[in-house]
């Protein structure tokens, strides 16, 4: 049971979160995030500190964070104070040496965890449900040294196997999520939002009947209702499914987590953490996003927009590899690419102030137009791979809304179609496209 910032953002939250891990019948082992908006906090707080600015303000709030909860709760603070102990002494290191190096920033990130992990424990222990704190590198995550982005060792099925033999019996494992370490005793984070991933390695290494990530949506949506107010939950999708979806963006679950899993064949259910009964209809269909391997149906299962895109159309002959390599150099990623003999089309985002850079480097050698304002519509379903009728339904259904399709790809998984308009008519085709493919059900 994987449980985001959000679903531990503070003691209200975190009361809720005990009932759903108390809910759960036999063994469990649960996985924390940060308290919501701590990372952010402490990322923060070691960038001012490596400019010698004020970072003790910064400091206090989150220290204020985790002090309302261990207050609430009379949790023991010994601990905690030794870890924010610790947190100061390194702020101040850094803003001694002006220096602040990846492996260090992972080590001041790794508080948000280790803090919370222990928070969430004693809140257990304190209504009844033993609980203990562990940190990752304890249950077996190893991973090698690529810092703010480690990778997870070959070995760790066996690792975290190993140390979970030796955990206690009734007593509910609280595990710290986004962090590991590596064999030389170095701490690393597996990049923002790894607590998911963690979660599915735990799981898939426990051989866990269902890796749950408790999040602050009741699951994955057919479409973000803020676009479509109709917008439903997906009941069921096939892992393939999920990856597309994470991959665009639905922020619901990093994209990664899936990996472990499906190697594993262990399903994976996205759970609202502030739905109102907790524990209510424990393991049934009807609860959350369950995904899983089983043949998904031959339909569209949802929509997801992702506005402010740059549209780069550049004319040339045989010159992919050297655009990608410009791009690369730039630091800048490519989200949709369609391309032929003499030309391509690729899509940026709008924030990345590397692209005018890039294009004055390509305009060396092609014509290069760019477009501002564009979107990008993202279609799912495993009937994109099966059902040619869809695509003719998808394309009639913006014709018939006078939208304009700029860019148009189809992923290797096929189970996925990229279309890039104007902003304004990509939210016209949203709903219309809402309203056409995914129909009530
Ligand atoms: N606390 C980390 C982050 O904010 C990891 C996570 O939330 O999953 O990125
Ligand atoms: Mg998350």
């Amino acid at each position: 049971m994987k449980f985001g910032g959000t679903s531990i953002g503070d003691e209200s939250a975190i009361t809720r979160t005990c009932q759903h891990i108390a809910a759960e019948e036999g063994p469990k082992l649960v996985v924390v995030s940060a308290m919501g908006g701590v990372t952010d906090l402490l990322l923060s707080a070691s960038f001012s500190a490596v400019n010698r600015r004020d970072y003790v303000t910064t400091l206090n709030r989150v220290e204020a964070r985790h002090r309302a909860v261990y207050e609430a709760f009379s949790i023991s603070a010994v601990e905690i104070l030794e870890l924010e102990e610790e947190l100061a002494e390194m702020l101040q290191g850094i803003a001694m040496l002006r220096e602040l190096s990846d492996r260090v920033k992972d080590r001041l990130l790794s508080m948000g965890e280790r803090i919370s992990a222990r928070l969430v424990a004693g809140a257990l222990t304190a209504r009844g449900h033993p609980a203990q704190a562990i940190d990752a590198w304890d249950l077996g995550l190893f991973t090698d040294e690529h810092y703010g982005h480690a990778e997870p060792l070959a070995s760790v099925d066996q690792s975290i196997g190993a140390a979970a033999a030796a955990l206690p019996e009734d007593i509910i494992p609280v595990v710290t999520g986004f962090l590991g370490r590596t064999l030389a005793g170095s701490i690393t984070t597996l990049g923002r939002g790894g607590s998911d991933f963690s979660a599915a390695l735990f799981g898939a290494a426990l051989g866990v009947e269902e890796i749950q990530i408790w999040t602050d949506v009741p699951g994955f949506l057919d479409a973000d209702p803020s676009i479509v107010p109709l917008a439903r939950l997906i009941p069921t999708l096939h892992f393939d499914e999920a990856v597309e979806l994470a991959y665009f963006g639905a922020k619901v679950l990093h994209p990664r987590t899936i990996e472990p899993a499906r190697k594993a064949g262990i399903p994976v259910r996205i759970l609202g953490s502030f739905d109102l009964e907790p524990g209510s209809g424990k393991g049934g269909p009807g609860r959350g996003t369950l995904i899983n391997d089983s043949a998904a149906e031959a339909t569209i299962r949802a929509l997801a927009l992702r506005r402010n895109v740059h549209t780069l159309h550049v004319h040339s002959s045989r010159m992919l590899d050297r655009l990608l390599g410009i791009f690369a150099r730039h630091n800048l990623s490519v989200d949709v690419v369609a391309t032929s003999e003499v030309s391509v089309s690729m899509t940026f985002d709008c924030s990345s102030s590397m692209l005018e850079k890039a294009v004055a480097e390509t305009s060396l050698f092609a014509r290069v137009e760019v477009s501002p304002n564009r979107s990008i519509i993202c279609i799912v379903g495993e009937g994109l791979r099966t059902d040619p009728s869809l695509l003719a339904r998808i394309f009639a259904t913006c014709a018939a809304n006078h939208v304009p399709v700029h860019v148009i790809s189809q992923g290797a998984s096929r189970l996925n179609l990229t279309m890039v308009t104007d902003a304004v008519a990509a939210e016209v085709a949203m709903a219309a496209l809402h309203k056409d493919l995914l129909p009530g059900r």
